[in-house]
């Protein structure tokens, strides 16, 4: 079983139901709703697809809310038109027909107050870095740039300003409405954009909680503060998304591959999921065939340890979103054959991650192939899982939203829902049974089991247990 899982950003071209099974049979583990395209309806529409296909094939599948943030676009281009070297544009600050007239670009921005922090030499990229301007003058009603990169202008580019100090919060008005839909529409996880520092995950925290969710946040890393600040916004985050398309826009794109390995492994370190985003397959957007370069991509990914990659434009405009999705699952299938499992040196941890090391190290000595994790909040198994062990994980939690949103998480796989008991006996009898009758275990397997004594206490995890074949079939028999 593959252990690093799939994300695939839903649109056009995978939306109707029969890609979207075909997408979740291909492998895909969770199901990223992108808030800067479409509205409530359209994303609501979505949800109730996938968990009603999710459903009939009782394969658990997440949902990622990624909310747009402070992404700033420029307005509705009518006719697309090209910048040359050495022209001008001007950028608004309110709605203005975008149009080049008499050699002159003019476009307006939806975060106007962005250009009163700006100053003259600053440089502005276009389109994902495509398109490259330098302020030359501010003016009352906008400024002025001169084009050192040309390119086309079309709508809602996206605009970056590398580097410059902006003040706005990664949660807009706009973000804040869409938490509330998702909440309610019960999304698995929230990506928070271009956070910054932790206040942003901080300010987002405070309302999932007021909404008394538990969904988990992830902060995803796009700007050069958000990588300064990154150690402060791991301690407060359940996740990371780096998200390398801005990223290679904000930073230097030379040092993308360099950040992606540091972020990845401070994750591990502390046991926290971290996605890899963005142009991991672009090659197979009108292609069945991949470049090489996608595909060494996809498996450095791998080695790198990530719990995740994801697909964006491969799935939501490409042409063979579901050919995309086969090619990361067989690719990281082979990368995952070499594979450095194993926890690394385990130093100075909790009780909670000595209990994990030791089922890592225990399932190692003995040969065991599966981790039976019982667990309520989804931590424990998040633990095992910090160690990276070549034993799957198999989670069994209490509920449907636990089990969900594990599916993130290297190595786990979120298997049961459990009726709630104090009785651990009857608890593994119901794990065994199930597993055995589902072909997830045979009679000749040995098992190493953890969970939480007494049960149900979240954050107890406190007992190590080993099922022999001989325990088994004799639990088998009962
Ligand atoms: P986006 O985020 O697709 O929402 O821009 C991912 C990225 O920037 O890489
Ligand atoms: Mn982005």
């Amino acid at each position: 079983m593959r252990r690093t899982k799939i994300v695939v950003t839903i649109g056009p071209s995978s939306r109707d139901p029969q890609t979207i099974k075909s997408l979740i049979e291909a492998g895909v583990n969770v199901f990223r709703l992108n808030f800067s395209h479409g509205d409530q309806n359209y994303h609501r529409e979505n949800i109730e697809k996938i968990r009603k296909i999710s459903q009939e094939l009782n394969i658990p599948v997440a949902i990622l809310q990624d909310l747009s943030g402070p992404k700033i676009r420029i307005g509705e281009v009518k006719t697309p038109f090209t910048l040359h070297q050495g022209e001008i544009l001007e950028i608004y600050k309110r709605p203005i027909t975008c149009e080049k007239i008499d050699g002159i670009g003019k476009v307006y921005i939806d975060f106007p107050e962005i250009l009163d922090d700006l100053k003259e030499g600053d440089l502005i990229y276009i389109a994902d870095g495509l398109i490259k301007v330098k302020l030359i003058k501010k003016e009352l009603e906008k400024i002025v740039t001169q084009v050192i990169q040309g390119g086309v202008i079309s709508s809602k580019k996206g605009v970056n300003f590398p580097g410059a100090h902006l003040s706005i919060s990664a949660l807009t008005e706009k973000d804040k409405k869409d938490l509330e839909f998702g909440l309610k529409m019960e999304v698995d996880l929230i990506a928070l954009s271009f956070v910054n520092t932790p206040k942003d995950i901080i300010e987002c925290k405070k309302l999932v909680e007021k909404y008394q969710k538990k969904t988990f946040i992830l902060a995803k890393i796009e700007t050069q503060k958000g990588v300064e600040n990154f150690d402060e916004i791991l301690k407060v985050v359940d996740g990371i998304m780096i998200a390398r398309g801005d990223l290679g826009v904000e930073i230097p794109i030379e040092r993308v591959p360099v950040i992606q390995k540091e972020l990845v492994r401070k994750c591990k370190e502390k046991g926290k999921p971290v996605i890899i985003a963005t142009q991991m397959l672009t090659s197979m957007i009108n292609s069945t065939m991949p470049s090489r370069a996608d595909i060494s991509d996809i498996a450095n990914a791998v080695l790198d340890g990530a719990d995740a990659l994801m697909l964006s434009d491969e799935t939501t405009v490409g042409k063979y979103p579901v050919e995309a999705v086969k090619m990361m699952a067989k690719t990281i299938e082979e990368a995952e054959k070499i594979y450095f499992f194993g926890p690394e040196e385990c130093q100075h941890v909790s009780p909670d991650f000595a209990i994990a090391y030791s089922s890592c190290i225990l399932a190692e000595e003995i040969g065991a192939k599966i981790i039976v994790v019982f667990t309520k909040s989804g931590s424990s198994a998040m633990r095992v899982a910090k160690f990276r062990p070549k034993a799957l994980i198999l989670a069994n939690v209490h509920n449907e939203e636990v089990l969900r949103r594990l599916n993130l998480v290297w190595g786990v796989y979120p298997y049961m829902v459990l009726s709630e008991s104090n009785n651990v006996e009857n608890m593994v009898k119901e794990f065994v049974k199930k597993a055995f009758n589902d072909k997830i275990i045979s009679e000749e397997d040995t098992l190493v089991l953890t969970m939480g004594y007494p049960i149900g206490k979240i954050g107890s995890t406190n007992l190590i247990r080993v099922i022999k074949n001989d325990q088994l079939k004799e639990i088998l028999s009962q």
